[in-house]
């Protein structure tokens, strides 16, 4: 078997197959592990659990837990101790103790960007690599929407804004998702002046609108300004260096920092999925599924690289189904 790509879908399915006793290669351009312990869940939760630890040391007295208020530390010196524990957690961006981990289990591990050139062959820079079955677990990458002038601004995704060592005086997110909720939270409780832009008229769509009601009020509550039902319709650098967002209905913001929070696009593009036959579908997980197993049967796209939801332990519970 070769697995594309090692994040926490094909790190599973190759070690799984390893395990009991299959011949695997598993191929990845970055690094072993993928997204999750070096760019998003960990270094996320990390970064929240600092600000979250903050907030409540503020509301010591009030919770029960000193007679008299604690003295804090600034926001900076606070938020640099924040991201020095944010990249032990995250291994400083290394995945040397995981490769060794997956090699450990008999997975050969191949490092470089896979590429299917037809029926059994994947090219990994320039080598070819032959495979029965092939699983596909190339994950995702952040998307990047189509607004004027976003090039002309400093703008960040998730993972600059969960690897960056400093921190903007003030930041806009575009996107009430998940992410962004947590990224605004994670920056806001450092005193980060927070401005979170989502289209819908509810936070976390898709969720009851009852709880994304009360997690606004909750993030209101922490100093970060939420604008629900609004667009960026332009973005443009001012002269001294800002972005200033023009919303629709007229309102500007001019903030230090955009962050970019608006989904993500699965990661198949220059796969090469075309030379076995498969057309990834943009209309979820399960087509897409579907698609890939029926049209080459040995070939499966898993959670992380179809449209869908997207999570750790989804990626790492699909079973290849061939
Ligand atoms: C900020 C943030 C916070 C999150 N927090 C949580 C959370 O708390 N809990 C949770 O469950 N989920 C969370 N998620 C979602 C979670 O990170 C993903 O669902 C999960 O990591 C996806 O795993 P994956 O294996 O599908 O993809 P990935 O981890 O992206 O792995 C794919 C791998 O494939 C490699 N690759 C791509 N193309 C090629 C190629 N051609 N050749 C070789 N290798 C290739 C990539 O380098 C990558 O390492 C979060 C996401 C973000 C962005």
């Amino acid at each position: 078997m070769v697995v594309l790509g090692a994040g926490s879908a094909g790190e599973w399915v190759a070690g799984g197959v390893a395990d009991a006793g299959g011949s695997v290669a598993l191929v990845e351009a970055s690094r072993v592990g993928g997204e999750c312990p070096y760019a998003s869940c960990i270094p996320s939760k990390g970064m929240l659990r600092s600000a979250h630890v903050r907030e409540d040391a503020r509301r010591l007295v009030e919770l029960g837990g000193a007679s008299a208020a604690v003295a804090l530390d600034e926001d900076e010196p606070a938020y640099r101790a924040a991201v020095r524990r944010r990249d032990v957690l995250s291994s400083h961006r290394d995945d040397a103790d995981a490769a060794r981990g997956i090699k450990r289990r008999g997975v050969t591990l191949i490092r470089g960007t896979g590429r299917i050139t037809g029926p059994g062959v994947v090219d990994v820079d320039g080598r070819q690599v032959g495979y029965h079955d092939l699983v596909v677990a190339t994950g995702s990458r952040p998307a990047i929407p189509p607004i004027k002038g976003l090039d002309k601004v400093a703008a960040w995704t998730s993972d600059q804004a969960l690897s960056a060592p400093g921190r903007p005086a003030s930041l806009m997110i575009l996107g009430g998702g998940a992410v962004g909720c947590e990224l605004a939270q994670a920056y806001a409780g450092f005193g980060v002046a927070a401005t979170l832009v989502e289209a819908a008229t509810q936070l976390v769509s898709g969720e009851d609108a009852a709880i994304a009601a009360e997690l606004a009020t909750m993030l209101r509550g922490r100093n970060i300004d939420i604008r629900l039902g609004t667009e960026v319709q332009a973005l443009e650098a001012t002269a001294d260096g800002q972005a200033r967002a023009l919303l629709d209905g007229g309102s500007v913001i001019e903030t230090e920092q955009v962050i970019l929070a608006v989904g993500r696009t699965p990661a198949t593009a220059g796969l090469g999925l075309d030379a076995i036959g498969i057309t990834p579908a943009d209309t979820g997980a399960r087509r897409w599924m579907r698609d890939a197993t029926s049209k080459a049967r040995p070939t499966c796209g898993l959670p992380g690289t179809s449209p869908g939801p997207r999570r750790t332990p989804m990626a790492r519970t699909t079973r290849p189904r061939w």
